[in-house]
């Protein structure tokens, strides 16, 4: 079967996750509730979405020389990622996240960055044979800034395909936008990139054309259980998703981001794409934990109902 080849540099972090019946206020302490420790960062969870679904996936990242460093890359491999370019680096411990999910599949996360904060343009010029001759290249947020500037710009002049997942939100310059094939915020990010306030598809169109008009091409704004608008030159399409209970929304975005990643680089039209990606998020918000809900090829089909 044809493998497209895809490059995702980002994040990698280990996720202490505490599911509860809801998240605690400001000085509260709350008990009870399960435990998890899985796999996760938005880079290594979007990475392993589109490995498991078939993608050719080479992971440009940078871990701590710690337990948690050694057990990710460990991981990386077993999912059949290229692990060539992830740095270990010997200050810098690997990044942790905290992660409290309530009934309704609602979480509260605050992040450690450690070695993710020191991702460097050098670490993925390193990879600049792999970035130039990939299907698509996928980056978010997690990373710093110019880093992510290099690689989009690096894969850019070449050609290649780059979608930004604009995620933890942060303004992003028109420099770094004019690289971007795809942008994909959900509703918050498209809120702080534009300032409109996404209550309905109204809104949503009017925000997409707002970043439209700042130079990126697509726009596809994740809409949780509404799915995803795709505004383009050509079309502004609101494409649902599969209804499903949703149990740890975690990474639903992430999963939407990989899928959707492989399903530009096997070539399906923008729309394909958008259905396919959707269905990979519904099945995330389904199950716990980041990197464990990404689904397999065959676990998506059955999913999808085909
Ligand atoms: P994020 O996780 O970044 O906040 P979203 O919540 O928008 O992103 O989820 C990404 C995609 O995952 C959505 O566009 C949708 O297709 C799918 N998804 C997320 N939550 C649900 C849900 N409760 N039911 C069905 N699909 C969902």
């Amino acid at each position: 079967m044809n493998r497209p080849k895809i490059v995702v540099v980002g994040s990698s972090n280990t996720d202490m996750v505490i599911k509860l019946d809801r998240l605690p206020g400001p000085g509260e302490t709350i008990i009870g509730g399960d435990f998890i420790m899985a796999a996760g960062g938005k880079g290594a969870n979007q990475a392993v979405a589109a490995a498991r679904l078939g993608g050719e996936v080479t992971f440009v990242a940078r871990v701590g020389a710690d337990i948690f460093g050694k057990q990710a890359i460990q991981n990386f491999q077993e999912e059949g990622i290229n692990t060539d370019f992830i740095v270990v680096d010997q200050e810098h411990p690997s990044g942790v996240a905290l992660i409290f999910v309530d009934q309704k599949g609602e979480n509260s996360i605050a992040v450690a960055s450690g070695a993710n904060s020191r991702l460097s343009a050098q670490d993925v010029a390193a990879a600049r044979v792999e970035l130039e001759n990939t299907a698509v290249l996928l980056v978010q947020l997690e990373t710093p800034l110019e880093t992510v500037r290099y690689a989009a710009r690096t894969a850019a002049e070449k050609g290649v395909r780059v979608i930004l997942n604009p995620a933890p939100a942060r303004e992003l310059d028109d420099a770094l936008l004019s690289y971007i094939t795809m942008l994909t915020p959900n509703e918050s990010e498209t809120e702080l990139l534009t300032g409109v306030k996404v209550e309905d598809e109204e809104s949503a169109r009017a925000a997409a054309q707002h970043l439209r008009s700042r130079g990126v091409a697509n726009v596809i704004i994740t809409l949780g259980a509404q799915g995803s608008l795709i505004v383009t030159e050509e079309q502004s399409v609101m494409v649902p998703t599969k209804q499903v209970q949703a149990v740890d929304t975690t990474a639903a975005g992430d999963g939407f981001n990989g899928a959707l990643a492989y399903a530009i680089a096997v070539g399906k039209s923008l729309e394909e794409a958008a259905r396919f990606a959707n269905l990979a998020g519904a099945f995330s918000a389904t199950r716990m934990g980041a990197q464990p809900s990404m689904p397999s090829r065959d676990e998506l089909r059955q999913f999808s109902g085909e």
